[in-house]
């Protein structure tokens, strides 16, 4: 069983799949590591902890040959796999809506795709998914990232020159990064609200000791759907939100938007009136801005400055703090592989409930429900 781990080529991807650790931890379970020369050099890895990990450290092609499964973070080209065997698993972040033709290569090139961000989320999977795993350190740098442009202090303080006020944060879409970045902005010392469409996440929000802002007595309040993800809300919710919204983020110092709706582009909560409303120096941070954007304005890869509120819209948070999200990237995906382990066959078995889930290609084919209909 030959496991091969690429060096990822998208641009600004500076995170690896697999670490010292998961090396020599695949390699107890029996496997031969490949690791592809400078695969973490970006998440401050160096070659040779790979091979003082018992890894071989080689070219793309020497790692790929013979490999009967191939580890990413992101989906790699196509055309820089095409010496990998037939039959051999990806698993990686794949990105299977976006990348469909890639999806569509891979089968056409026999390779058995495994998207690890559509992994089940069920009890079972937890340490097996990269959404959670990526999205709590995204929370946590999305506050850093308002710190690090907000051009006054996080805390209160009262000095012999006089008190500093302590800041207001509103974070807005309480899932795991949300989560997180309340309780960042806590440590942090500010003012922390924030707000949701999943009614419980108000017990979680009052837990982290934080003000939970909520639309009551409207119809469809409730907009938990399947696998505890949201629900697109009705028109009289969208409404009554945007009302409660604007009084409160007038009075906000930074704005965190964190909302997504699977499969769906994220929902627009900030317009350009209520950033205009803000004062001058405050900052809003669009961790949803690559799946269309939670904020009017914000621009992907970019920091903006609209009616002189700053606008953070960076690509690839996760990616920002590449050796913690690389150390549980590279976990995720050897809590997956060990827990199908079989030792007769020294090779995982999926079973139908997570390899129908995340499987995307197979036997040459596109195979996923998700992308077939
Ligand atoms: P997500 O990234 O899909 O969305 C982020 C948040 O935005 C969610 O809380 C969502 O409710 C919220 N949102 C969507 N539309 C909104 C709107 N119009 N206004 C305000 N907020 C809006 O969510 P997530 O981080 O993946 O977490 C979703 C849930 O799944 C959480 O309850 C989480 O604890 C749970 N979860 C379970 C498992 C597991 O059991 N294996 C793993 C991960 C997450």
């Amino acid at each position: 069983m030959k496991i091969a781990v690429l060096r990822e080529q998208a641009a600004g991807e500076r995170r690896v799949a697999a670490t010292p650790e998961t090396v020599r931890k695949f390699i107890g379970l029996g496997a031969e590591l490949a690791v592809e020369a400078g695969a973490g050099v970006t998440a401050s890895i160096a070659d040779a902890a790979y091979a003082d990990a018992g890894a071989t450290v080689a070219d793309r092609a020497a790692v790929l040959a013979g490999a009967d499964i191939i580890l990413g973070v992101q989906g790699p080209d196509p055309a820089s796999i095409a010496g990998a065997k037939t039959g051999a698993w990806l698993a990686a972040g794949l990105n299977p809506f976006g990348e469909r033709t890639r999806v569509d290569a891979y089968a056409a090139a026999g390779i058995e795709a495994l998207a690890m961000e559509f992994m089940p989320r069920i009890t079972r999977a937890q340490s097996m998914d990269i959404l959670s795993s990526q999205s709590n350190l995204s929370g946590y740098k999305a506050v850093l990232d308002a710190a690090a442009e907000y051009g006054r202090a996080f805390p209160m303080m009262m000095t012999a020159a006089g008190t500093v006020s302590a800041a207001r944060v509103f974070i807005m879409g309480v899932g795991v990064a949300g989560l997180q970045a309340i309780a960042t902005a806590r440590r942090l010392g500010a003012q922390v609200s924030a707000t949701d469409v999943r009614s419980a996440t108000k017990e979680q929000i009052l837990s982290l000791g934080a003000k939970p802002i909520f639309v009551e007595n409207v119809a469809g309040i409730e907009g938990e759907g399947s696998g505890g993800y949201a629900t697109e809300m009705s028109e009289e919710y969208q409404k009554a939100q945007a009302e409660l919204v604007s009084g409160h983020i007038a009075k906000q110092d930074i704005v965190i938007t964190t909302a997504l709706i699977p499969g769906r582009p994220a929902p627009r909560l900030i317009s350009d009136a209520q950033i205009a409303s803000m004062r001058p120096g405050s900052v809003i941070v669009d961790l949803a801005v690559e799946a269309g954007g939670n904020v009017e304005g914000a621009v992907a890869g970019e920091v903006v400055e609209r009616h002189g509120v700053k606008i953070v819209g960076h690509r690839n948070v996760p990616s920002r703090l590449a050796a913690d999200t690389s150390a549980l990237f590279a976990r995720n995906l050897f809590n997956f592989l060990s827990a199908f382990w079989d030792k007769d066959k020294g090779a995982p078995v999926l079973d139908a409930e997570i390899g129908d889930a995340i499987r995307l290609t197979q036997g040459g084919k596109v195979v996923n429900p998700r992308l077939l209909t």
